[in-house]
């Protein structure tokens, strides 16, 4: 294998096992937690607040309603109970009287409507208790395979460092600190020819520096974009 040869085996490698590290960090944070489950919970707390407070509200409404339903009762019983008999004061009752029944009538729209909103709360709540189920149970399914591909990702990457390391050890160091140099400013940083040009800048390529790929004895750099051309 040319030195060209083996430092664009070495890319190739250094991309795979780049590529692997994310995958298996992607696979280790999922195995770790779930933030759309997370967020289910949440949205499923929110909704069982939300029923809390709405029914809270209901049951005060409703015991408004019975209460005023009670003086009116009283009032009743009152105004036509037959001891009192002023009319003026018995005008003033019938007043009152009418006046706390539309108050009622105000006080029992209001406790329905409530009950409405406590029933549609609750709807909304087993609806986000359902969501919370369902994603919990995917999860749960999904952990052994999620696991077996951490594994298989972890296999194949000591693999690869293996084989990283073989190349590397094979390699002339001054070869391999030109590699990391281009490599932490120009990627990728081995790259072929494209006929007469770079294939990494696409600049036209000397005849001679061609010749000189080919042949491969030494490393021969792109003139403009400082790549090491690969045969
Ligand atoms: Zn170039």
């Amino acid at each position: 294998m040319s030195r060209a040869s083996a430092l664009l085996s070495l890319q190739q490698i250094d991309d795979r096992i780049a590529t692997l590290t994310s995958d298996i960090a992607s696979v280790e944070a999922s195995l770790r937690g779930d933030p759309e489950l997370d967020r289910l919970r949440a949205a499923e707390a929110a909704a069982h607040e939300a029923h809390r407070t709405l029914g809270a509200g209901a049951k005060l409404a409703e015991l408004e309603a019975a209460s005023l339903q009670a003086r009116i009762r009283d009032l009743d019983r009152r105004l036509y109970g037959g001891t009192v008999r002023n009319p003026a004061d018995l005008m003033e009752m019938q007043r009152e009287l009418e006046a706390m029944r539309a108050k009622l009538s105000t006080a029992e729209d209001d406790a329905l409507e409530r009950m409405e909103q406590v029933d549609l709360s609750l709807a909304n709540l087993q609806g986000a208790s359902a969501s919370v189920a369902a994603r919990e149970s995917q999860r749960s399914n999904s952990m052994d395979p999620l696991r077996a591909r951490l594994a298989s990702l972890t296999a194949e990457r000591d693999v690869l460092n293996a084989e990283r390391d073989a190349v590397r050890a094979d390699a002339d160091p001054a070869d391999l600190s030109l590699y990391a140099r281009i490599a932490a400013h120009r990627r990728p940083a081995v790259t072929g020819l494209a006929g007469e040009f770079c294939a990494g800048c696409h600049m036209p390529v000397s005849n001679e520096e061609r010749r000189a790929v080919r042949t491969g004895t030494g490393l021969t750099q792109c003139a403009n974009c400082d790549r090491i051309l690969a045969p």
